[in-house]
């Protein structure tokens, strides 16, 4: 499988994620089972709704941000430059997105008074805002040293989240992702990235309690996704899995949806799922993985 194709997995996976995640978002396990009693307790269509009343097929804040982040790398050859990354979101804000995060807002609002687009160091912007965005900047630094992705992923992330958790599950998101699109398997991510993340971040170990109900704190949500991500072994059964746990069930799946597309490819991402995706969604992502690739 070649690198575009794995790439456009990860950029579609993401999308679909977040489409599918989005029905239980803020739901816990329990009331999902309830609410799906009729399907076998098990929530596994895109079909929208959700608190945000969602149209089928349609996406959140975390493809929405994304794609506005891709499009801003792009404009700038493949750079990932920090006050353009800035004024991409904030243009992003100004469109009056369906969700947005309390942390992405407050620190765009910040952003447009001082100009300055590195939000402050703070213990309490832990949130996966920063992470579940970041696959542009994956992509754009494909085949750069460790130091320069790790340095782009800073810049991106400190627009709206400057936090050491935040700042680990990113760089390792970033990294883990490039691993994937080189072919490189699960069980080689799990001794190369996985093991030494929660070696030298032992907060985000998830053995041996199942993480459900995950919050918007990154760390209970990169527990959820890697629980998930180890648990199974094909793309659908990933996405089920993570967004099944309830919380933030939109990011989750998301972030879930691009490592595991990546991982599997895009042959493995469900017809029925593809079909249901907002068409120009769909072709936003594909168009914009194959650009950021040769940016
Ligand atoms: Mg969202
Ligand atoms: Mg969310």
């Amino acid at each position: 499988m070649g690198l575009v194709a794995r790439a456009e997995g990860a950029y579609l996976g993401l999308a679909l994620g977040d489409a599918l995640g989005a029905t239980v978002e803020f739901m816990t396990p329990r009331e999902i089972r309830a609410a799906f009693a009729a399907e076998g307790g098990v929530h596994r269509e895109i079909r929208g709704g959700g608190w945000l009343k969602l149209r089928a097929g349609h996406v959140t804040d975390d493809t929405t941000m994304a794609l506005a982040l891709g499009e801003a790398i792009l404009a700038d050859g493949g750079a990932v430059n920090a006050t353009s990354c800035a004024r991409a979101f904030d243009a992003w804000m100004r469109a009056k997105p369906v969700d947005i995060g309390n942390t992405v807002r407050r620190n765009l609002l910040a952003f447009r008074k001082t100009g300055d687009p590195k939000a402050p160091r703070s213990e309490h912007d832990a949130g996966n805002g920063a992470a579940m965005r970041l696959l542009p900047v994956a992509l754009a630094t494909f085949g750069r040293s460790e130091a320069g992705v790790i340095a782009a992923v800073r810049a991106q992330a400190h627009v709206t989240h400057n936090n050491p958790a935040s700042d680990a599950a990113c760089e390792f998101l970033a990294l883990t992702v490039q691993d994937a699109l080189r072919g490189t398997s699960l069980r080689d991510i799990y001794r190369g990235r996985i093991q030494p993340l929660l070696a030298a971040h032992p907060a985000f170990r998830f053995r041996p309690r199942r993480r459900e109900n995950p919050s918007g704190w990154i760390v209970e949500t990169l527990q959820a996704v890697l629980q998930s991500l180890l648990d199974t072994d094909s793309f659908e059964d990933c996405l089920i899995d993570v967004v099944n746990r309830g919380g933030d069930a939109d990011t989750t799946g998301a972030i879930a949806g691009m490592l595991a597309g990546a991982l599997y490819g895009p042959e493995a991402l469900p017809d029925r799922w593809l079909r249901a995706l907002e068409p120009t969604v769909g072709t936003a992502c594909r168009r914009q993985a194959r650009a950021l690739l040769v940016a």
